[in-house]
């Protein structure tokens, strides 16, 4: 299949839609770590996204995903907004510089993951949404090209999720918890853990 801009219109509307619906729930897992604005927060920012969905699908795929990194980062606030937006504006550029979908998914992806890292100072294993973009990562390069890719990424996904809930957050408004912050899955990790499904989905779709 090719990612067209048809394609990616649906992928957006789809996963945009997603994310607006799983608001309550990523608001319930702010409120118990963080101070409870996460769901409001991609809300608002997919809102945003879905309404310039009939421009972001008249333009090539890297500027789309550059304005929806943008459109981001205007609307969503918070310690995410700047995160998601950085992960969508290096993908972007990581097309615009000659990368290309689906081929190169697993480059484009380790741009935009690289992204979150720079802007967050955050790795792996501090409780954040990381915990869930370098598992799905790790599956795209170690399973390119593979009949159950689709799958393994939703796996991924869940368990990268899954994984931050015994975790100790050092990073963002949940590490002001310290322990106390254990136990609790974390809300980034759940909103990218959404974006991941929702793409598999309707990639799956349109298989
Ligand atoms: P805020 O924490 O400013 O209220 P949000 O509630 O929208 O912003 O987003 C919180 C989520 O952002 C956390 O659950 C975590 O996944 C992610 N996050 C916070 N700080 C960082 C960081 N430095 N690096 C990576 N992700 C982070
Ligand atoms: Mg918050």
């Amino acid at each position: 299949m090719t990612i067209d801009s048809e394609t990616l219109k649906s992928l957006v509307q789809a996963a945009a839609e997603r994310v607006i619906a799983s608001a309550p729930e990523l608001t319930t897992l702010d409120q118990a770590i963080g101070d409870g604005d996460h769901g409001a927060n991609m809300k608002r920012g997919f809102e945003a996204v879905l309404g310039k969905l009939d421009a972001i699908g008249t333009l090539p795929t890297g500027d789309a995903l550059k304005t929806i990194g943008k459109t981001l980062v205007m609307t969503v606030g918070g310690a995410s907004g700047p995160l998601y937006g950085s992960f969508f504006m290096a993908a972007g550029d990581a097309i615009g510089q000659g990368k290309q979908l689906p081929e190169d998914l697993a480059e484009v992806m380790s741009r935009g993951v690289d992204a979150v890292c720079a802007r967050g100072r955050a790795t792996r294993g501090e409780k954040t949404m990381l915990d869930v973009l370098f598992p799905v990562l790790e599956t795209l390069q170690a399973h390119a090209g593979e009949p159950d890719l689709i799958e393994r990424v939703r796996l991924a996904a869940s368990a990268g999720v899954e994984s931050t809930t015994p975790m100790q957050a050092t990073k963002g408004r949940a590490s002001f918890l310290g322990a106390r912050s254990i136990g609790h899955r974390d809300p980034g990790a759940q909103s990218s853990c959404v974006l991941v499904h929702s793409v598999c989905n309707t990639l799956e779709v349109l298989q």
